[in-house]
């Protein structure tokens, strides 16, 4: 029988989530995955990458045609990241919460990722699956045999 009380870390939800190049360069995965960490959710996959501009366009192929598009896809593969997949309950909800609205000045709180690292948009440290769907196009990107 499954356990849904809030203590039951095994939860089937996963989400992808990034410590992108200037949480790498700033020294703060260790931060980050103690706040996953903390939080309860759990490690289900952990890695520390450099990606090319393809996986980078795939990644944010949302993004195509806005006017940050170009920037973000050369920060993003600017240097090592780190790519998780996190797991618990409701870790798609959850690690949106750890990480703070996408400004991290306008939007992100004091106590959040991005409130508590970040300047800047772009700069702003994490990325998070956004719902169920983008984390299972996501998970398949970046896990998935291809
Ligand atoms: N971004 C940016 N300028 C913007 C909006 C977004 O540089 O005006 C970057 C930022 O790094 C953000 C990423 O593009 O995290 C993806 O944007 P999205 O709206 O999906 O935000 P997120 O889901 O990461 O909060």
């Amino acid at each position: 029988a499954s356990d849904n009380s809030a203590s039951d870390n095994s939860g089937a939800e996963r989400t992808l989530v990034l410590v992108k190049p200037d949480g790498v360069q700033r020294r703060l995965v260790g931060e980050v995955l103690a706040r996953i960490e903390r939080k309860g959710l759990s490690l289900a996959a952990l890695q520390l990458r450099t990606i090319d501009a393809e996986l980078a366009k795939r990644h944010y192929a949302e993004h195509e045609g806005k006017p940050f598009f170009g920037d973000l896809v050369e920060f993003i593969t600017s240097g090592p990241l780190v790519v998780a997949v996190v797991q618990g309950p409701r870790a798609i909800a959850a690690f949106r919460q750890l990480a703070g609205g996408t400004d991290p000045v306008e939007k992100a709180t004091p106590g959040t990722i991005r409130g508590d690292f970040g300047l800047e948009t772009q700069y702003n440290l994490v990325h998070g699956s956004d719902s169920a769907e983008s984390a299972a196009r996501e998970i398949e990107l970046w896990f998935g045999s291809k």
